[in-house]
């Protein structure tokens, strides 16, 4: 090979080279290019998500604020019809007035339970309900259960009976309300599927340890049953054994499921043995822990019970029919109150003088529960102040406690729960 041959071969090789790299170039440039765009296409997707994340936020606090609105507005009047037909109950009524009081009492109470029942339906799934552990007289309790329904079997010619094992501790801890809940439910269920025979609610003492028993609670009934096929789905949101079960009988079809998972949170499993046409058993079995210490009777709500005679409570309530049942209990136990009609007018008594007690509604027009009570916290720590809440959610009672509040009681309540907070508060 010549020299210039050669010197022709690396200025082509040499050209090629230059013509490779500005390819390799441009290709980067390219890369680069889309390196950039694909990081900004990135960005502009996180922020997307991000958006999207705050809308599924802003809905789902939205939701949580209508749940908290509507438990208010459901349960406001449900608080002042439960309370006058307890005030009803105690004055002199003819026979059939007793027996059309006791059928409004057991309405509204499965009323107050249905409504429990949905709006504690999702926050079960978000694990956000928790049992708690009361010592509980189990007697009266599955007692006043019964009751609730003597209305109702009476009027299908259904026998009603409570079967209790003499076995069992009288006094318990255990749940009131969640095991309320269920056996309402099932109770409910049994005498809806039962035209002819009998409901029972049973307990019976399966075992017992030193200072535990284990009692299992059972609804039988001899109602239309379930088939052996439709077992496995009654459980289920929203389903009833037959699609036209509804139709007949009525219902939201979440009783059972839901009683399921109340069972599940008071630790014990909810099963179902039942026979078509032959009728059905739902029972759980629950281990209690026993005590020896005898819980003091409370005593009925005419009777005047003994509080220091300068008790004063100041009433904060801006509904006027709850303001009423306030006013005549506290009347009917001569205790000394005032009443105040929102925040504001509070804080003007507050300033006045002192109360041993402040029964205060979380939600009120001009100004809330919640601001009243942050700022009679600025310079008075101890007033006990209850919250008259109409949520039964958990957390919205240790929001409650956080911003302040002594303690809370949850609408609709009894002459016998506000008889309790008053001689908690009684010094
Ligand atoms: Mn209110």
């Amino acid at each position: 090979m010549t020299e210039e041959l050669l010197l022709k071969k690396i200025e082509r090789l040499q050209q090629a080279r230059k013509a490779a790299e500005s390819i390799l170039e441009s290709k980067s440039l390219e890369l680069w290019e889309s390196k950039q765009l694909l990081e900004s296409k990135v960005q502009e997707r996180t922020l997307e998500l991000k958006q999207e994340k705050e809308k599924a936020e802003a809905a789902q606090k939205a939701e949580k604020l209508f749940l908290a609105n509507m438990s208010h507005e459901i349960r406001t009047p449900l608080n002042a019809i439960v309370g006058m037909i307890h005030l009803l109950k105690e004055t002199t009524l003819d026979v059939k007035q007793t027996q059309y009081v006791d059928i409004l009492k057991s309405s509204a109470i499965i009323l107050q339970n249905l409504i429990s029942d949905i709006l504690d339906f999702s926050k079960i799934d978000a694990g956000k309900i928790e049992a708690i552990s009361e010592q509980v007289n189990i007697t009266t309790l599955v007692e006043e259960l019964v009751k609730i329904f003597e209305p109702t079997a009476r009027n299908k010619g259904v026998q009603l009976e409570l079967v209790m094992d003499n076995n069992i501790e009288p006094i318990l801890f255990i749940d009131p309300k969640l095991t309320h809940q269920v056996l309402i439910n099932l109770l409910g269920n049994a005498l809806k599927f039962t035209d002819s025979g009998k409901v029972t609610l049973s307990l019976k003492l399966i075992s017992k340890e030193d200072n535990h028993q284990s009692i299992r609670f059972s609804v039988i009934d001899t109602g239309i049953g379930i088939a052996a096929d439709k077992l496995q789905s009654i459980f289920q949101d929203f389903t009833q054994a037959e699609s036209n079960t509804a139709r007949i009988y009525g219902g939201t079809g979440l009783g059972l499921s839901i009683s399921k998972k109340i069972v599940d949170i008071l630790g014990g499993q909810l099963s179902v043995d039942s026979e078509e046409n032959r009728g059905s058993n739902f029972n759980f079995t629950l281990k209690l822990k026993t005590t020896k210490k005898k819980k003091e009777s409370t005593s009925s709500t005419s009777q005047i019970f003994s509080h220091s005679p300068d008790l004063t409570v100041l009433i904060v309530e801006d509904n006027p029919m709850n303001q009423v049942y306030l006013e005549t209990l506290l009347e009917q136990w001569t205790i000394n109150f005032e009443i105040a009609n929102n925040g504001l007018e509070a804080l003007e008594w507050v300033k006045k003088r002192k109360f041993d007690l402040i029964l205060m509604d979380c939600q009120m027009p001009v100004m809330d529960g919640y601001e009243a009570t942050k700022t009679i916290r600025l310079d008075d720590k101890e007033t006990p102040i209850v919250a008259l809440t109409a949520s039964s959610m958990r957390e919205d009672k240790e929001a409650a406690l956080s911003q302040g509040f002594s303690d809370f009681m949850t609408k609709p309540y009894t002459p016998e729960q506000l008889k309790e907070v008053l001689l908690k508060y009684d010094k």
